[in-house]
């Protein structure tokens, strides 16, 4: 592995839950492409999580932090879990997935939706439903209700409890997470759905009008459309392949990248990148990490799908290392173990025996094994042809 002063660091951290599962995998990955690619990356290994709180009284540790100081990249598992509860609110506040989002203000989350063929009798959704499925979701990733104050659960006069949270976002934050969309938008396929509630909420008919505003002054050639999230909701089960890019709020991009899972297989699919504002260099800090949480009903059983984690290091090599031509060979190693049959438990069809955690990370290597030479022969076409997922870059 190259240790030049060049080279990209990355900060593997798996966390809580089915974290440390799947980033086992992912990092097997990066240490394949270190090896047979030559790619400039240093990795280190960092903690995070109810593990490190109980020996040393910090969710992150100082060792943690200063290794996320210095990383070009993220790469994270999950965090959650029953045993959680083990780690006072003080402490998850100093330092939790959502104070490290904060901290770099990594507000652009991108969630790639795509349906693989190989998946379609797996899927919940029907495949004439599944055909042609290929969106992002923009999530806003740093703002909304879930940092808004005043927040609080605090005793009434009569003795009732009363909970409540704040959803607030000012034009600013609106247009910077809308001018993502917009770009990626145009580098896609030209359609752009903001989802919003503005019929009975005052940030999203604030949200509602910026978008717009932004869209008519400086995206006329991107086709802009507004859905309520209910509405939202029920048109990507019904028919997910109408979507090219959806931008959405914290809270509503959260929820509908679940129900989208749906579309793609199984939630242990999907990966994500998260990007703030670049620096003076145009390099901005990068958070990769599998859309899904710490998935507690299977933690510590090897069945975990790792997919959602290795697909967020293929958005890596894409955005973060700017190695196209990796990105694809990785996608398609993932596509070529799917094809070859490999399915986790939550892929698994019923009577067939699925393989575990990292049975699936071995059937990827596998395959990467095999397509490397054919990608090495020079396939320049299809990597031109992978332009329109490379500008998925927003930075
Ligand atoms: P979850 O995503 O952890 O699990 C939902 C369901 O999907 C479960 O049945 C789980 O077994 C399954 N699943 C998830 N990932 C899978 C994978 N890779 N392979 C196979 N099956 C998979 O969501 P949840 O149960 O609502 O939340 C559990 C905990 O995770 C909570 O504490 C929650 O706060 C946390 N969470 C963390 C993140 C994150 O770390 N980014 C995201 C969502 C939820």
């Amino acid at each position: 592995m190259s240790t030049s002063a060049t080279a990209a660091k990355i900060v593997i951290i798996g966390g809580e839950g089915i974290g440390p599962e799947v980033t086992a995998q992912s990092r097997r990955i990066l240490a394949w492409f270190a090896a047979h690619r030559a790619m400039p990356i240093v990795l280190r290994d960092a903690e995070y999580g109810v593990g490190p709180y109980l020996a040393t009284g910090e969710v992150m540790p100082a060792d943690t932090w200063e290794a996320i100081d210095e990383a070009d990249a993220i790469v994270f598992g999950a965090t959650g879990g029953p045993e959680t509860t083990a780690v006072p609110a003080e402490a998850r506040r100093r330092a939790s997935l959502l104070s490290l989002r904060r901290k770099f203000d990594l507000y652009a989350n991108l969630r790639p939706i795509v349906a693989h063929p190989a998946l379609a009798e797996a899927a919940p959704l029907k495949a004439r439903v599944l055909d042609g499925v290929d969106f992002v979701i923009v999530r806003e990733l740093t703002r909304g209700i879930y940092f808004g104050e005043p927040r609080g659960i605090e005793r009434l006069a009569d003795g009732q409890r009363r909970g409540f949270n704040t959803e607030t976002y000012t034009t600013g934050e609106i247009r910077r997470i809308a001018r993502v969309g917009l770009e990626l938008a145009r580098s896609r396929r030209g359609r752009l759905c903001s989802v919003d509630k503005a019929n009975v909420l005052e940030a999203s008919l604030l949200w509602r009008e910026e978008v717009q505003a932004l869209r008519d002054a400086e995206f006329p050639d991107v086709a802009l459309s507004h859905l309520y999230v209910d509405n939202c909701a029920m048109q990507i089960v019904r028919a997910p392949a109408q979507f090219d890019v959806i931008v959405t709020s914290n809270i509503f991009g959260d929820i509908l990248s679940d129900c989208a899972a749906m579309a793609a297989g199984s939630l242990g699919m999907l990966p994500s990148a998260s990007f703030g504002a670049p620096d003076a260099a145009g390099r901005s800090k990068a958070l990769y990490e599998p859309v899904h949480g710490s998935a507690p009903d299977i933690a510590g059983k090897a069945i975990a799908n790792p997919l959602g984690s290795i697909l967020s290091v293929a958005m890596l090599f894409r955005q973060t290392l700017k190695r196209p031509e990796d990105a694809l060979l990785l996608e398609r190693a993932v596509a070529r173990a799917l094809t070859g049959g490999a399915r986790t438990a939550d892929l698994a069809e019923p009577g067939s025996k699925p393989v575990s955690t990292r049975e699936m990370g071995d059937a990827v290597l596998a395959a990467l094994e095999a397509l490397a030479p054919e990608m090495a022969s020079g396939r320049a076409g299809e990597v031109a042809a992978d332009k329109r997922q490379a500008a998925m870059t927003h930075s």
